[in-house]
């Protein structure tokens, strides 16, 4: 039961919770070349949504889309910036609008790729835009423009590789975490991974949306075996950070919450006390190299620091009912 995966992400909040803002306003993206060719673009407001470029002899590989037409013309023109190769591939890490309404704002030559499982759950525009507009704040009508899911015209399974001319890109489903579909988008010779919704920074708080902790963590230690040499992460929000540091954070965060949830519900309490009698690992400070990297933000650091405070405490209650409800589901 606790392995089961739901259709759709869980649309219960928390009381009183204020999730991640990823209204595009005021959005801009930075660049920043991790390698030859290989360049992330990092939104300069966390947690908005970062993207990627990695660029070969003869063609260009682009990672998400942008959460509107606009965005994704913006992500196209940082591209045109960096590279004169067509952008031949698009891969799509999750899902989830954010990372895929732009997705018909790129030429038609461009194929868009992601797991299969990613785009079975493409089917539903409207649902997913009433889904994203949480995420919002106030400029929900900037989905007006969105009016085709694109979705992705290559799929895979397991594990796929796109050759750029000289230049192998590996793209991995490792199985579902933060929704069914995870895709990991990895560049073996410079060992960076953009890892979408599944892995931010060490120290930050993700989403169990769709499936609890148990999955998650299958997913998380396939990932480790399968990708030795990993140094860099470009999450989907937030900072880069280190690899290896990123899963062993999730993984520990993940088996002490499905421990924890797992002696609550056996003694028989209460959502409201369950959430009570977890351990909040952002009760205290942040971790000092989550700190550290948020630095990177030309915004206040306090304000980075306690935008992303808040922003983990409110994501760890929503962990906390999404592991109850399934849990206590029959
Ligand atoms: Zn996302």
């Amino acid at each position: 039961m606790t392995t089961h995966i739901p259709a759709r992400e869980i649309a219960e909040r928390p009381i009183g919770y204020a999730g991640p803002n990823l209204s595009p306003t005021g959005l801009r993206l930075a660049p920043r070349t991790l390698a030859g060719g290989v360049h992330a673009l990092l939104a300069t407001i966390p947690p908005k949504d970062n993207n990627g470029l990695v660029t070969g002899r003869d063609a260009a590989l682009v990672v998400d889309a942008g959460i509107t037409p606009d965005v994704a013309r913006m992500i196209q023109d940082r591209c045109a910036e960096l590279t004169a190769r067509p952008l031949r591939y698009l891969v799509n890490t999750t899902y989830h609008g954010d990372h895929t309404f732009g997705n018909a704002a790129f030429p038609s030559e461009t194929v868009v790729v992601s797991s299969r499982a990613n785009r079975d759950n493409m089917g539903d525009l409207g649902y997913e835009k009433q889904v994203r507009s949480g995420n919002m704040y106030g400029d929900e009508a900037l989905f007006d423009a969105v009016r085709e899911w694109r979705r992705p015209n290559l799929t895979f399974d397991g594990h796929a590789e796109i050759d750029l001319g000289g230049r192998i890109v590996q793209l991995w489903h490792f199985g579902p975490g933060n929704g069914p579909g995870d895709t990991v988008v990895y560049v073996p010779d410079a060992r960076v991974a953009w890892t979408g919704n599944l892995l931010a920074h060490a120290g930050i708080a993700h989403m169990l949306l769709q499936g609890g902790p148990q999955p998650y963590l299958a997913t998380l230690r396939a990932m480790r075996e399968a990708l030795p040499d990993l140094a860099t992460i470009v999450p989907g929000h937030g900072p880069m950070g280190d690899g290896p540091a990123a899963i062993d954070a999730l993984v520990a965060y993940l088996e002490r919450l499905h421990a924890e949830v797992t002696d609550s519900v056996a003694a028989g309490h209460t959502l409201e006390e369950t959430i009570a009698r977890c351990t909040d690992p952002w009760a205290g400070e942040l971790d000092p190299t989550l700190v550290a990297a948020l630095a990177s933000y030309q915004i206040p650091q306090d304000q980075a620091v306690h935008g992303m405070r808040e922003l983990c405490r409110n994501l760890h209650r929503l962990n906390i009912l999404a592991t109850y409800r399934l849990y206590t589901a029959r």
